[in-house]
């Protein structure tokens, strides 16, 4: 066995898993995996604070896959554990780490997504010859509980990843049904970047006795990533950029924006001018989002332009570019965005478009964060002009500024 598996071997991981790590090239354990692996598969209750490039599906999946592969009878199978996921998207990423780590299994253990969008006769069809994992997104799956093709009475494991995110885009009530399905004998894990009150109610319902692990990590994400932020007039936004791709040749980039709309826009423009762009956002049909994604995964296309929500949980290898062609709306959102590169102790580059208007929302950004970056423009697309007057707190008093009729009488005035 080479050198390097033998760290990944005393967490507790059998021969099978180990060829699956070997052939993904993996080195080392991340930090959450040395701290949670060997408590994972002593069937412990944990609840994990963990960021999105941590290296954290593998800490459930390895487990899973190992556990219920060495459990399997001949007998038809029933659901053994439920991974719950805030997006399709997710969903989707985390089933293709149980189909790539568990290739070496003999004992094959069988996965199913169960995501909106997608064909859910197939899906029953799956289901009725037997499935151990299934990963899911709330809502398709709270469907298949109602049309009684699935069960989650038996389950012995449960998985919410990215709790946080469930709650924040609005799954709570549907989080509570799925909840109300589950049997009560089983192993819980639950992964979250946050722990507010409302992920912490949620998980004290699901496990009376969690052990809470927050992973110090010893080379936090972002350290990794060179952020710079470049001044420019929002109208020039799509002209710099496409000016950057070909001075400085980037590729390989996610560049977010804060519409579906902008999105569709801006990769329609940049392919208008030669640039391979497609864009990934919610009123995309599911196949066309995934199309989306094996395509920029398979460097058929340079450049996807997401939204947040659509980007979210994304894993893409390697990635060196994340362009915020739109500032986020929350200092979490801007790391999150950013943590899509240098991953897993690469190096990555950051970029942030601001303009006149974003100044003050970007300052609250770089507070709120603790980080402090430096300003820089391009040649030829300098910040011009003035600041739009804001006007903070009540409504103007009125007469306390200037009417249209003075403004133009103190320019004539200049004028004379
Ligand atoms: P995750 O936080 O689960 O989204 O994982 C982020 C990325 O790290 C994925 O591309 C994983 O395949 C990768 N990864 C997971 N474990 C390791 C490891 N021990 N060494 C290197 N990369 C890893």
């Amino acid at each position: 066995m080479l050198k390097n598996l033998e760290n990944f071997k005393v967490l507790g991981l059998n021969d099978e898993i180990l060829q699956a790590i070997e052939r993904s090239g993996f080195e080392e354990p991340t930090s959450i995996q040395y701290k949670t692996l060997p408590l994972i598969l002593e069937g412990r209750d944990l609840l994990i604070e963990a960021q999105t490039g941590s290296g954290k599906t593998a800490c459930f999946a390895w487990p899973l896959l190992q556990k219920i592969s060495a459990a399997k009878t001949s007998e038809k199978n029933t659901i053994q554990a439920l991974v719950l996921t805030p997006t399709r998207e997710l969903a989707l990423q985390v089933s293709g780490a149980f189909y790539r780590f568990g290739e070496f299994q003999t004992n094959k253990v069988s996965v199913l997504t169960v995501i909106g969008g997608e064909s859910i006769e197939q899906q029953t069809r799956v289901l009725a010859d037997g499935v151990d994992i299934v990963v899911a997104t709330p809502g398709r799956l709270l469907d298949l509980i109602g049309q009684k093709v699935l069960s989650l009475s038996d389950i012995k494991f449960l998985v919410l990843d990215e709790a946080d995110k469930i709650l924040d885009l609005g799954f709570a009530a549907e989080l509570d049904l799925v909840l109300q399905e589950i049997s009560s004998m089983r192993q819980n894990l639950f992964f979250s970047a946050t722990y507010p009150d409302k992920v912490l109610d949620i998980a004290r319902r699901i496990s009376a006795t969690p052990e809470h692990l927050k992973i110090e990590d010893d080379t936090p994400t972002v350290e990794n990533i060179f952020q710079r932020v470049i001044e420019v007039n929002k109208d020039n936004r799509g002209m710099l950029l496409r000016h950057l791709i070909v001075q400085e040749k980037w590729k390989n980039a996610l560049i977010f924006v804060s519409s579906k709309t902008a999105a569709g826009n801006l990769a329609e423009k940049l392919k208008k001018t030669g640039v391979r762009a497609g864009a990934i956002h919610g009123d995309l049909s599911q196949p066309e989002r995934n199309k989306a994604l094996s395509d920029f995964k398979d460097k058929k296309i340079d450049f996807l332009v997401a939204t947040d929500v659509a980007a979210r949980g994304i894993d893409i290898n390697k990635l060196l570019l994340v362009i915020n062609f739109d500032l986020p709306r929350s200092p979490a959102d801007y790391i999150h965005r950013i943590g899509r590169t240098g991953r897993a102790g690469e190096k990555g580059l950051a970029v942030t478009f601001i303009g006149h208007e974003d100044q003050e929302h970007f300052k609250l950004i770089e507070k709120r964060a603790q980080i402090n970056l430096e300003r820089e423009q391009v040649a030829g697309f300098e910040l011009t002009g003035e600041a739009p007057e804001t006007v903070r707190g009540a409504a103007p008093v009125k007469g306390k500024r200037k009417s249209k009729k003075d403004k133009a009488r103190e320019l004539a005035g200049k004028k004379s």
